[in-house]
């Protein structure tokens, strides 16, 4: 089957009911405030080049005041009000998400160009999770930290990315507000909407002015936010490039950080595991949201008895994905999210062509305007490629075969990266023995892709340090006085 063969009739998601103001300002202080830069940029919606509305381009001006904003409500509001008052809010806050979830995955699936199927049933849900989750910590932390006295840090710098634009602010900003800090949050260029969207929600839910401020704009925007000296901590969740840039930045200075960065993570497949369903593991480990996940098990590992297997099948599933519309609830590959990305996933492609590597993509039907990439398998991979040590971030994956335990462990172990790992067999010693082994933050069994408030994410290595989620999530916010 090819889906070529495909003949399902369009099942878009309505748009009718998304409110977008052709122009967005910068939400400081409570309030909708023009930028002093007076620049503004576009917001395309990739799956068609199309653009949505305009974004304040904020400067160092705007940064100053909305740092000072988050400043006062510290001092003056946030701070000395208690845990249990804190969390009504964050309650108040995810109540009006889960009201708004569809408009939200709409939204996000426009700016961003993910299939509405993963917005609707992933994203939102779990971004609403995380507050729920964090507004029940709020008066809780002197238990969750016996005997530590924990008291709030201070105004927060918060930068994300734009593969999860609403859930990485949800990880960043549940669990900030619950300890007891304000936000300055910096949405990426590409996906600012839902934040945006957000603010409005800050403001329905009646949060006192200046807790959560968001300034918009490019690199250079974030760049001001963690220069500034009135900052107390700042959490990035990006490439590891702009990591170390601000690690380096932060050189000197009193400021707590937390990086949460790229990743080039291991899917190990051993002779034992159930075939089919590993198949489909494969599959949502790395075409889940067009590849553009941090965690993405990108580097496949099989076991050379039933390696030609499993790549036969994979071939097979990858005839039936059905790439297009991100608004189309049939969608299984959406948009890539900007034109600079798809680039960059060309440039890889070709690269790994050029190495040696056997390419297999599917014929199938692609869209004619519109960022799309079609899912890439390489075969024949060598383990020094670049394509299998560099972070592609889209949906490519390169094929490894192995013979022992201790040879796949070594192999998915070399790399600068770790952030996560997926181990697929019936043999639960296995699964615990390979597993502490791994140098990764997170290690799946028998499934991928797998998130929940309550269970810590964050990486060895290049991924970064510091967990977001869980109690571990809000010692990133805390500091102790013992
Ligand atoms: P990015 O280029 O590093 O950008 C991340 C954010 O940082 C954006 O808001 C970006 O603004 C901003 N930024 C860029 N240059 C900056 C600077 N010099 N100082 C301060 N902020 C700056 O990453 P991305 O391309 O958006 O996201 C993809 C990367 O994020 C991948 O490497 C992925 O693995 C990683 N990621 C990691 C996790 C995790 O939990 N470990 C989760 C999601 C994504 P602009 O958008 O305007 O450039
Ligand atoms: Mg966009």
């Amino acid at each position: 089957m090819s889906s070529n063969n495909w003949n399902l009739d369009p099942a878009p998601e309505s748009t009718a009911q998304i409110q977008l103001k052709p122009k967005y300002e910068l939400f400081i202080d409570g309030s909708w405030q023009k930028p002093h830069s007076k620049k503004y940029f576009d917001s395309l919606n990739p799956a068609n080049e199309s653009i949505l509305a305009q974004i304040a381009h904020a400067n160092q001006k705007d940064v100053d005041m909305a740092v000072s904003s988050a400043r006062r409500a510290y001092r003056d509001v946030w701070s000395k009000m208690s845990g249990a008052q804190r969390g009504k809010y964050l309650f108040r806050i995810a109540r009006l998400m889960q009201e708004k979830s569809r408009e939200l995955a709409v939204l996000e699936t426009l700016d961003g160009g993910k299939p509405i199927r993963e917005s609707r049933d992933v994203d939102i849900p779990l971004a609403c999770n995380h507050f729920f989750y964090y507004a029940g910590w709020a008066d809780k932390l002197n238990e969750a930290f016996a005997g530590q006295k924990p008291s709030s840090i201070g105004v927060a710098a918060q930068i994300t990315p734009w593969n999860f634009p609403l859930l990485m602010l949800a990880w960043k900003i549940a669990p900030a507000l619950a300890c007891g800090n304000t936000v300055v949050l910096k949405p990426a260029e590409t996906t600012s909407l839902t934040a945006l969207k957000f603010a409005e929600i800050c403001q329905e839910a009646g949060l006192p002015n200046g807790v959560v401020n968001i300034v918009t704009g490019f690199g250079d925007t974030g760049a001001l936010l963690v220069a500034h000296p009135d900052v107390d901590k700042i959490a990035f969740t990006g490439s590891t490039a702009v990591g170390k840039y601000i690690q380096k930045a932060c050189i000197g200075t009193a400021k707590k950080l937390t990086l949460e960065l790229g990743g080039k993570s291991a899917n190990i497949i051993l002779e034992d595991a159930q075939i089919d369903q590993a198949v489909e593991g494969i599959i949502n480990a790395i075409f889940f949201n067009q590849g553009h996940v941090c965690c993405a098990g990108s580097r496949l590992f099989v076991q050379e008895s039933i390696a030609q297997q499993v790549v036969e099948k994979l071939k097979f599933r990858l005839q039936s994905i059905y790439i297009g519309d991100p608004l189309d609830k049939n969608t299984d590959i959406g948009a890539i999210n900007s034109k600079k990305q798809l680039e960059t996933i060309e440039k890889y492609i070709a690269l790994g062509i050029s190495e040696g590597a056997s390419i297999f993509q599917p014929e199938c039907r692609m869209p004619t305007k519109g960022y799309y990439c079609k899912p890439t398998l390489f075969t024949d991979v060598a383990q020094s490629a670049r394509i299998a040590q560099e972070e592609i971030f889209g949906p490519v994956l390169t094929i490894q075969t192995f013979r022992t335990m201790e040879e796949v462990v070594q192999k998915a172990n070399n790399s600068p990266y770790g952030l996560a790992a997926g181990i697929w067999t019936a043999k639960g010693a296995r699964i615990f023995g390979m597993g502490k082994q791994l140098h990764a933050g997170v290690v799946w069994a028998n499934t991928y892709n797998k998130f929940d408030p309550s269970s810590p994410f964050g990486g060895y290595k290049e991924s970064g340090y510091g967990r977001e989620g869980g109690r571990h999530g809000l010692s990133a916010y805390l500091q102790f006085n013992t």
